[in-house]
């Protein structure tokens, strides 16, 4: 009654509190966005699920910190070794559950799911030196101690990566960890607390409950018993976060939205251009770093237009099991419409459908087709909000301090694109850009051991590499007498 066979998995549909399954007396159901079917009832977790999670984490915190790194990153390195033994059964598991291509799953985001977790075992390891240095004759001897339990709440578009990607810097760090997936995709979370038991895992040390955002979400945010809150999601959420945070000035690190730019500038490789700009709407358009504002010179603009339409054309959008297509469906009923909202909006304003606009009506169901917008008025909603969904708008500039202008004008700051023929041009742009992460000639391109996050509204702080373990962690220095 409490598990349902999906992938070849075993998947519990209630909580993982201190080791045991726990369940709710009421639960929600995960809907495949792929055909509609409910593929679970999953336990609606509130304030006491939330609290004993916290308790459990706390419970199991002093052990964890005294394993130090070399105990952690043995169970660490075993659990990854079982994520890769599982890439395809957990590929298949969320490609069920969230409408993300199944070969994506299989060939990058599973074996990244393991890399998030070895990684940074590693680092605690190896990469944590502690640095010394003398002020008058006295050390200053840095450490990165513990600080507790992570409370770590994620979005759907990308749910086990975006998951462990806080989660395996926060254990490597000696923090227990509290998990709340999002409501649309609660299934391969639950699979990965098996998967972190089957390691070795002490019990307590990694927890997950399961929910909605307003009920067990909010109450664990709020919860004076955790140390730190790790948050990707949007803006709206972040602000209601951020005020529970403030009662307990609980440290905050926060992954949010983007408008991120995408600028191709005249002397641009245009073939480059246009596809790094057809990749935009991977992922149907679900991804907070996509480039959704084109913002081409414009003497390039009319054939730029011409061959990138040409080029999306070709997207082959469908089933996401199937190897042949590109882009699936959106992830939910109620997302789908809001993105057509978007664009009936647009237009209602005065802008022009390139081409797309309006769902997919050969597949029906929750596919949403490849939008290009075109002459939106500069400040217009479709250039300043996120619409998280296959749709682009296409601005054009006419001088590089005009399209630096045009790019930074949206409230957010998370990643920009530039396509560009000259070194030295592109280094004068990206100077004066306001992102987080920017790609020149390239797009996606993600090292662990950088920074990431976003600038203005897009984020507050910064992970990967050392980044995610001075949040993690309590930062301290010792300062001893000669
Ligand atoms: P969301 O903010 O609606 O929800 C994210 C998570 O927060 C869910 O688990 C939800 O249940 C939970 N939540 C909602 N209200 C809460 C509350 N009051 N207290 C605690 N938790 C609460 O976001 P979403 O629609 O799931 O995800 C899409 C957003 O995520 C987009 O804005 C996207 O850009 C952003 N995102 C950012 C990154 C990044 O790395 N910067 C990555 C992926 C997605």
């Amino acid at each position: 009654m409490h598990q349902v066979e999906l992938a070849g998995l075993t998947v519990d549909t209630r909580h993982s509190i201190g080791g045991q399954r726990v369940a709710s007396a009421e639960t929600f159901e995960s809907i495949s966005p792929i055909d509609g079917t409910v593929l679970a009832h999953i336990a609606r977790g509130g304030a006491a699920e939330a609290d004993a999670a916290v308790q459990a984490a706390r419970t199991a915190f002093p052990g964890w910190r005294d394993l130090g790194p070399t105990g952690r990153g043995e169970i660490l390195h075993r659990l990854a070794d079982l994520i890769e033994a599982n890439v395809e059964a957990l590929s298949q598991l969320e490609t069920l559950d969230n409408g993300s291509l199944l070969r994506s799953h299989r060939r990058g985001v599973m074996p990244r799911v393991a890399m998030n977790i070895r990684f940074f075992a590693d680092w605690a390891l190896n990469e944590l030196s502690h640095p010394v240095w003398q002020t008058r004759g006295h050390d200053n001897v840095v450490s990165w101690d513990p600080s507790g339990v992570a409370a770590i709440i994620t979005p759907w578009n990308a749910p086990l990566m975006l998951a462990t990607w806080r989660i395996g810097p926060a254990l490597a760090a000696g923090d227990t960890v509290v998990l709340k997936p999002a409501e649309w995709t609660p299934l391969t979370a639950s699979v990965f607390a098996d998967l972190c038991e089957q390691a070795g895992m002490p019990a307590g040390v990694f927890n997950v409950v399961q929910g909605y955002g307003a009920e067990v979400g909010a109450a664990l945010v709020a919860h004076p018993g955790i140390a730190r809150i790790a948050f990707t999601g949007s803006v709206p959420t972040a602000k209601a976060i951020a005020r529970a945070a403030a009662e307990n000035l609980t440290p905050v690190s926060f992954e949010l939205g983007g408008k991120s730019p995408l600028i191709i500038t005249d002397d641009a490789d245009l073939d480059l251009a246009v596809e790094i700009a057809v990749e935009q709407y991977d992922n149907a358009g679900q991804v907070c770093l996509s480039g959704t504002r084109l913002l081409v010179h414009e003497s390039i603009a009319d054939e730029f237009a011409e061959r990138f339409a040409a080029k999306a054309a070709q997207i082959v959008q469908g089933d996401p099991r199937d190897e042949a297509t590109q882009i699936g469906p959106q992830i939910h009923r109620v997302h789908l419409d809001r993105v057509a909202g978007f664009v009936e909006r647009a237009q209602a304003a005065g802008a022009q459908v390139a081409f797309g606009g309006g769902p997919n009506n050969d597949l029906g169901g929750l596919y949403y087709r490849p939008t290009l917008i075109t002459g939106a008025t500069p400040g217009s909603e479709i250039l300043t909000a996120e619409v998280f969904g296959p749709v682009l708008a296409m601005q054009t500039f006419s001088t590089d301090e005009e399209a630096v202008q045009l790019a930074n004008a949206t409230e957010y700051g998370l990643a920009a694109v530039v396509v560009c023929g000259d070194r030295d041009r592109a280094e004068r742009l990206t100077k004066n850009l306001v992102a987080g992460t920017i790609w020149v000639n390239c797009f996606f391109v993600r090292d662990l051991a950088a920074p990431f996050g976003g600038s203005k509204k897009s984020g507050i702080g910064r992970e990967g590499g050392v980044w995610s373990f001075d949040f993690y962690a309590d930062v301290k220095n010792t300062v001893y007498a000669p």
